[in-house]
């Protein structure tokens, strides 16, 4: 059999994998998709998409649906903590900076302005049922690959379930998440470290009170510093579904069972969520994580690449984790395109690790940082202190689109050009 003809393995059916299968289905290339829950898990994580995401999604034909799914927002802000209003409940806190991703009056707020929100689970669904609808991609559920074995022209998987077949494929693409087996198997280091801090996730009803312009806001000026973020449309007046995740102090000593408890999590809120008390707080979803920044050498052996959390980690203040490894799975897709559907090198594959490695470098993880560490200042001194805050605070129009200007230009890899650039 040709090489050609071989599909692409896809290990792991998260946001990453999935949207790999759907690029890679569209262009005609059969893909193999395995994953090793029993369906497509949920879990409280990303939610919001940046310009250069939205404009990716448009170019592949996913935007429209994304959009009529989710919804968009301004963008974001930093607040103090609620205060108490007088009558026994709490307002928002003092808002210290904004970060407008779009002129905030716009009623249309088109691709590629402000922040899309879809919830990753949700957003995951979507593409697996377009993947699934260019007839080139099928996916195994129960499916977890345990190791891996390369041919001259192929590479083939094997399952901890010994029953399952093993499986060739042309290449191997690890999208199987940040504790990634994958990466392991082709001993690749994730180096860098784990912030000393656990993050409390909950998805949680809540009352809309005001509307506060920019809904994303994170809460700075308690050792519980938190991003609140609007999983569904917020209307004032109605309830909608939140996510609040708050960061738990390392002299916390508690486990991660006792921080999931009812108990502990509404002592969490009372302290960041605003509005009338007794606060009325539904929890629909928990979890703990623990926080990196992490990356990989190199995401690429031989013909195994890796893409998203199974090459790097970033704490999720900015919300730029799934952003990235969308991003990396489009230049990703595009490298396989050109490969196995135009039959250009496939060095290609090394430059796209080149790429996204560098671009994980030089902007996610140092911009990433950046935004956690601001979260530890005082409420009072930050916008004084902190010349990024203080910056949003004096913004002209320039110092707005100069901020911008790297989220669309340094963010995407165009493998095309690169391709070009290199003479491959
Ligand atoms: C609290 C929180 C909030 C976040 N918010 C944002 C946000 O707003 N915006 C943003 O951009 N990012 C955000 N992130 C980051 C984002 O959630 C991750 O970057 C994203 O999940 C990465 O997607 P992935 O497909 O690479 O990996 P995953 O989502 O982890 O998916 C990996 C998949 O592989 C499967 N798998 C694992 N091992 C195997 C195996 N051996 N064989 C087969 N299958 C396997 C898993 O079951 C899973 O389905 C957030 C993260 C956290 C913790």
């Amino acid at each position: 059999m040709s090489n050609e003809q071989l599909p692409v393995l896809v290990a792991g059916a998260g946001p990453v994998g999935c949207f790999i299968a759907y690029r890679l289905g569209k262009a005609g290339i059969p893909v193999h998709l395995f994953e090793k829950e029993a369906a497509l898990p949920y879990s409280p994580r990303a939610v919001g998409y940046y310009g250069a995401t939205q404009i990716m999604f448009q170019e592949c034909g996913l935007y429209d649906l994304v959009r009529s799914e989710g919804f968009v927002t301004a963008g974001l802000c930093w607040r103090g903590p609620p205060i108490d209003d007088g009558q026994g409940g709490k307002r928002l806190g003092d808002m210290i900076a904004a970060q407008p991703l779009c002129d905030p009056s716009d009623p249309v707020k088109d691709c590629p302005s402000g922040l899309l929100n879809l919830r990753q689970s949700e957003l995951t669904k979507l593409i697996l049922h377009e993947a699934l609808k260019t007839g080139k991609v099928t996916i195994q559920f129960n499916s977890e690959v345990a190791s891996i074995e390369e041919g001259e022209n192929s590479i083939k998987i094997s399952f901890e379930n010994q029953e399952l077949a093993p499986v060739s494929g042309c290449y191997l693409v690890g999208a199987d998440g940040g504790k990634s087996k994958t990466r392991k198997l082709i001993g690749t280091p994730c180096l860098g470290h784990t912030w000393p801090e656990r993050l409390v996730s909950t998805d949680v009803i809540l009352g809309n009170y005001v509307d506060p312009v920019f809904h994303t806001c994170y809460i700075i000026g308690t050792e519980n510093f938190t991003i609140m973020t609007p999983l569904t449309e917020p209307i004032v007046g109605e309830k909608s579904l939140w996510r609040c995740t708050v960061a738990v102090p390392p002299e916390d000593q508690r486990s991660d069972e006792e921080l999931v408890q009812n108990a502990v999590i509404q002592g969490f809120y009372e302290q960041v969520i605003s509005g009338p008390r007794p606060l009325q707080a539904e929890i629909s979803a928990r979890a703990v994580y623990r926080i990196h920044q992490r990356i990989v050498p190199t995401m690429r052996k031989s013909r195994c690449v890796l893409a998203g959390d199974a090459a790097h980690l970033n704490n999720p203040y900015g919300a730029m984790g799934l952003n990235t490894g969308l991003l990396d799975g489009d230049a990703l897709a595009e490298a396989l395109v050109m490969i196995l559907n135009e039959g250009r090198s496939d060095e290609l594959l090394t430059i796209y690790s080149d790429s996204r490695v560098q671009v994980f470098k030089n902007f996610v993880d140092p911009t990433t940082t950046a935004n956690k560490l601001r979260l530890h200042l005082p409420s009072e001194t930050a916008a004084q202190d902190d010349y990024y805050l203080r910056s949003l605070n004096n913004a002209t129009q320039e110092t707005l689109e100069s901020r911008a200007r790297p989220y669309f230009e340094t963010w995407r890899t165009d493998m095309r050009a690169l391709a070009k650039e290199t003479g491959l």
